[in-house]
């Protein structure tokens, strides 16, 4: 698996059966302090404040994880410009539309980085003969786990922090979301610059600035995840109602909070 990181080693770098890994934050009563007070600060901060703020605390353990959604590829645009030393990387499950792989080669030629797709040990035919068939339809939670949440617990391993596009008036669950919190999950902590952002900001921003998104979403895909668990949503449809439609899924575990 790639090693999700800069080329600048840390001190702290150490190697465990030849993987390098780096001393793992620990959620001190003195970090949680530091980050819920340095949280309350960026409320009224810009996304490229926050970054800026992420990038200089954390770096060089600090990476983004984008899945290309119009979120992802503001936030690509604004690491280029602040922090474009920034590892960036893609959770490559195996699944993923054609479209959205080729954003990887659009984000490259336009501001010349690599995207770093993790994938999981297992390639698609391998998984589907283990489990006699596509798991996204008998228990798309293990499928989830398996192809995404698994890479991340990886990646984890040689961070100190992530950063993730999400929005809080995405979805009451991820209303809940503070600009910096301690994600227990990962055992990393987690910044979220466009958690104040509205789907109008990132979409004047991608226009103003002329930032490649996926075609899908002129098809009437507000939100694109693997090919198999996402739809095209109807007009006065909530803008995730096509991912895991028809079920009462409505996250793969990346961002949820209270796991
Ligand atoms: S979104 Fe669907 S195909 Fe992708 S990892 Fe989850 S269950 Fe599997």
């Amino acid at each position: 698996m790639t090693d999700v990181r800069t080329t600048k080693q840390a001190d702290s770098d150490k190697k465990e059966n030849g993987t390098p890994t780096v001393t793992r934050l620990e959620p001190t009563t003195e970090l949680l302090a530091e980050i819920e007070s340095r949280s309350q600060e960026l409320e009224t901060a810009t996304p490229q404040e926050i970054l800026s703020w992420a990038s200089e605390r954390f770096g060089p353990y600090f990476a983004m994880a984008t899945a290309f959604g119009p979120e992802g590829m503001t936030m690509i645009h604004m690491l280029s410009e602040i922090a474009p030393e920034t590892p960036i990387f893609n959770l490559e499950t195996g699944y993923q539309f054609q479209e959205t792989l080729d954003l990887r080669d659009e984000v490259n030629k336009r501001y010349g980085i690599e995207v770093q797709l993790i994938t999981p040990d297992l390639t698609v035919e391998q998984y589907e003969a283990k489990h006699g068939g596509p798991l996204y339809e008998k228990d798309p939670n293990q499928c989830c786990f398996d192809r995404k949440i698994k890479l991340l617990q990886d990646v984890s391993r040689r961070l100190h922090a992530w950063t993730s596009a999400i929005r809080r008036d995405q979805s009451s669950h991820r209303a809940q979301a503070p600009i910096v919190g301690w994600d227990k999950k990962f055992g990393l902590v987690k910044v979220s610059p466009l958690a104040n952002s509205t789907k109008q900001d990132v979409w004047e921003m991608i226009t103003k600035y002329d930032i490649p998104y996926n075609p899908l979403h002129d098809k009437g895909y507000s939100s694109v995840g693997c090919w198999p668990c996402t739809r095209a949503v109807l007009f006065g449809e909530d803008e995730r109602a096509g991912r895991w439609s028809g079920t009462a899924k409505t996250e793969c575990g990346l961002h949820s909070i209270d796991d």
